[in-house]
């Protein structure tokens, strides 16, 4: 039996993309904001409905560089989600700031609820995750945000395309970030992206991302390098046409899974119920009320050649380097998530006869 992994990527044919990517080899221009590079933003910007968006080498580097762009005092403090990819965390000390871990709520993103009582004066941002495409309370997070004079930067590697109310989820908070890595909805191979409503931010986001320089002689900032090359950009054209039927063969999946779960007593999984949000179903969570369930699910899974994941475990604030020493309040319900999520394999291709597969066998508990 063929392995099954927990994703697989979207891929335009063979022949689509060498086609397209044979004027790069006329132009020899193949990176460094080319012309591809720019006509992949101007499509992210009207596909995202965003005013602004900045193309990055990944969303790592997108994320990093919209910290850098906000330019904290080094040693300040983000409030964020310990419920999250190890990246959100890294960026935040790797730009020099301080972590400080707010818990979530059964819906998988930051408790708002949580927030003010981890403000010091040396908070200067609050930074959510908008988990398995689960959109975090942004109106509140908002009125906290001003009350308290703090900026907002998502992370929205997981909520590529997905509105709230009709507007696209890149609209909120000061910057949003998406991610477009092979693992994700959509992909650029590797890439991100930051969007934003600040036209200044453009600028400073493209010096960023080519080392601060501007022109031949003009370094305007520190930057680093994080641009994303031709090669990407042209994969990212090919993706973002096929980007609306891989949703949809992908909602259909999860509506498949849903249906076969639905009397399962030992787990919940997530119902893409949020109100007013239109969602990308790039993850299909399931949470087993006995976290034991969820070992042995994955261990018997895995015998079987089914790749199911546990994001996320362990939780970032308990890296080697961390240790919990930045947990202020107690992280209750992240804690629990991270002991009891299983994200099971949906992608477009993903057979109908392969989701009864692994349902039976979550549902037995691998027997
Ligand atoms: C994938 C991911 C990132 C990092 O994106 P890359 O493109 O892999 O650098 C950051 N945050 C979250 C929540 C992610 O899932």
């Amino acid at each position: 039996m063929d392995k099954i992994a927990v994703t697989k990527p979207l891929m335009p044919s063979y022949e689509e993309f060498i086609d397209k990517i044979k004027p790069l080899w006329e132009s020899k221009w193949l990176t460094n904001m080319g012309v591809y590079h720019k006509e992949l933003e101007e499509r992210l910007q009207d596909y995202l409905s965003v005013p602004y968006i900045s193309l990055m080498v990944n969303g790592h580097m997108a994320l990093e560089l919209a910290i850098q762009l906000m330019g904290f005092p080094q040693g300040s403090e983000v409030i964020t989600t310990p419920f999250t990819f190890i990246s959100t965390t890294h960026a935040i000390i790797r730009c020099g700031l301080v972590p400080v871990f707010c818990d979530i709520k059964l819906d998988y993103t930051i408790d708002e609820a949580k927030i003010e009582a981890l403000i010091t004066d040396k908070t200067v941002a609050v930074l959510p995750v908008h988990v398995y495409g689960n959109i975090c309370n942004v109106e509140e997070i908002q009125r906290i945000a001003q009350k308290n004079k703090l900026k907002v930067i998502y992370d929205a590697a997981h909520a590529f395309g997905e509105t709230y109310k009709g507007y696209g989820i890149g609209n909120f908070g000061d910057v949003s970030v998406f991610s477009f890595h092979a693992t994700k909805v959509y992909h650029t191979i590797e890439g991100g992206a930051a969007s934003f409503s600040e036209s200044e931010m453009y600028e400073k986001l493209y010096n960023l991302k080519n080392f601060g320089i501007r022109g031949e002689e003009i370094v305007a900032d520190i930057g680093a390098n994080a641009k994303m090359n031709e090669f990407s950009a042209i994969m990212g054209l090919c993706n973002l046409k096929d980007i609306a039927e891989g949703i949809k063969a992908r909602k259909n999946r999860a509506e498949y899974y849903l249906d076969l779960l639905e009397e399962c007593k030992h787990l919940r999984a997530l119902k893409y119920d949020q109100e007013d949000v239109v969602y990308n179903y790039g993850y299909f969570p399931v949470y087993f009320y006995d976290s034991k369930h969820r070992d042995i699910v994955y261990e018997k899974l895995r015998e079987k050649g089914i790749y199911a994941r546990k994001y996320f475990y362990p939780l970032t604030s308990d890296a080697a380097y961390l240790n919990g020493k930045n947990d202020r309040l107690p992280l209750e319900n992240a804690r629990k998530a991270a002991l009891s999520v299983l994200i099971l394999p949906l992608y477009p291709e993903l057979a109908y006869e392969d989701i009864e597969r692994i349902v039976q066998l979550v549902k037995n508990l691998g027997i």
